[in-house]
């Protein structure tokens, strides 16, 4: 990024997405301001205190191939091999499906483990690693943008398929239904994950909270470099001006160069709303349906444990499951991560934490009940990544004003990756 030290620069919300921006243009002697609502950062991806036990808003997974996240990791002092519990690429639906992936070069790993996967029959297994190969073949683009339904059954990918692999792996990666879901979005995430080298398609589960992880670090960094990170400081209004914006907080009034708003979307659009120039803008952020996350966490007595770090189960409330004791020490703590809209959405949260209880103790006997639980829904966890979706650009109709955030354009679905990215980009942008 060229010197862009004349500018001085405001950020709204120090979520991955403002603080990646935050530490891009401090890094370039950028004068550069924070300005985060919350009593924290982190956003969508932050550390939650509960009962003296250090949970995250809900649980986070990162691929390999989220570079720019882990590289803005590393810049802001982060260790990858520590920070995180790195696992090669494998799935188990617990009892009824499990695909590793062997240590051979991408892409043969991922057709050996689709070759070998237990719980599919040799023909569906076969069909499985047509398609992969047919997607590779395609470069994994579509002429035309259809939902991943649309897509399975052009595929002629049947329905112990769909319900043991395809599925649970777009929602994983979209949070989106599958009958909902763009194909295109979870081809570009299939590409940078299966495609090119083995370790993109490595897990990497934290062993820190996300708040800690790096948008605090990346406030220490911007702190040392001049820059200012005020935190439980919201911006109430922006006012563009001839020679540059203003920003209102309880704070008072202050005159910046150029904003970026990486406020969730939500509040990017009622920040914009009274900006005349920016009707489109808002237009496209309003028209963003949202999808829920319900995590679920379970202290256990400290014995308890899972087969795996992570493991899913077949047609069950818990989608997924991680045993914090393998991940970080935290013994007898487990979450259960439900993403998605579905029925789960109506359940008081009691009832939805006693269908958890229930169903750790029919797959897997712990006939022990948690010594508390803690159910955290985040209502509107990420844009629904529906086909053709005309998200809002960062460059907006006023130049010195831009949009970050997970929700901005972009190949990737709303994750730390697609955030981190478009933080960066803005930077690029403002330099440029
Ligand atoms: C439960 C859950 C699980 C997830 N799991 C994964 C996963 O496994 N892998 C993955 O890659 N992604 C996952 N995601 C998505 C990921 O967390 C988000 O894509 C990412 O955190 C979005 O970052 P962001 O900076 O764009 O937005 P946000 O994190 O929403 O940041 C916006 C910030 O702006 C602040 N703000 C709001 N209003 C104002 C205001 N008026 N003034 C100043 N600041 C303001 C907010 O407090 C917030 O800190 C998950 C999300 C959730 C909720």
């Amino acid at each position: 990024m060229n010197n862009t030290h004349h500018n001085n620069i405001a950020v709204i919300g120090g979520g991955y997405a403002g603080m990646s921006a935050a530490v891009a243009l401090a890094d370039c002697s950028t004068a550069v301001t924070v300005f985060e609502s919350a009593q924290q950062l982190g956003g969508r991806a932050r550390g939650v205190t509960y009962n003296d036990t250090q949970l995250d808003n809900g649980q986070h997974l990162l691929l390999g191939c989220y570079r720019q996240t882990l590289h803005m990791i590393k810049m802001v002092g982060g260790n990858i091999e520590q920070d995180f519990l790195r696992l090669p690429l494998q799935l188990d639906l617990h009892k009824h499906f499990s695909l590793r992936a062997p240590r051979l070069p991408a892409p043969l790993h991922l057709l050996v483990a689709l070759l070998s996967a237990q719980g599919l029959s040799f023909s569906e297994r076969l069909n499985a690693a047509r398609f992969m190969l047919t997607l590779r073949s395609m470069r994994f683009e579509l002429p035309n943008d259809i939902t991943v339904t649309e897509l399975l059954a052009n595929h002629k990918q049947d329905s112990a398929l769909v319900q043991k692999l395809w599925e649970p792996l777009c929602i994983a990666a979209l949070n989106t239904p599958i009958h909902k879901a763009s194909a295109q979005v979870l081809l570009n995430v299939m590409c940078d994950a299966l495609n090119q080298s083995r370790a993109d398609s490595d897990m990497l589960l934290p062993r820190i909270d996300f708040s800690t992880l790096f948008p605090q670090r990346a406030a220490n960094h911007v702190e040392q470099r001049g820059g200012k990170v005020y935190i439980a400081c919201g911006v109430e209004a922006l006012h563009p001006l001839e020679d540059g914006i203003e920003i209102i907080t309880a704070r008072g009034t202050d005159k910046f160069s150029h904003v970026i708003c990486a406020a969730p979307p939500v509040v990017a659009a009622k920040l914009l709303r009274p900006i005349a120039a920016l009707t489109e803008t808002v237009a496209r952020i309003d028209s963003l349906e949202h999808q829920p996350i319900y995590t679920v966490y379970l202290q256990y007595p400290s014995h308890i444990t899972l087969p795996h770090s992570m493991l899913g189960l077949h047609q069950r409330y818990s989608q997924w499951l991680f045993d914090k004791g393998r991940i970080s020490d935290q013994h007898g703590l487990l979450a259960a991560v439900i993403s998605a809209e579905g029925i789960h959405q109506e359940l008081p949260q009691d009832e939805l934490a006693k269908k958890v209880i229930v169903e750790l103790r029919e797959e897997f006997g712990i006939a022990e009940q948690p010594v508390w639980f803690k159910v955290i829904a985040e209502k509107r966890a990420t844009f629904c990544c529906s086909p053709n979706l005309q998200r809002p650009s960062q460059q907006t109709a006023l130049p010195r004003l831009l949009l970050a955030g997970d929700y901005t354009a972009g190949d990737y679905p709303a994750t730390l990756e697609g955030a981190v990215m478009s933080g960066l980009k803005c930077t690029d942008l403002i330099s440029a």
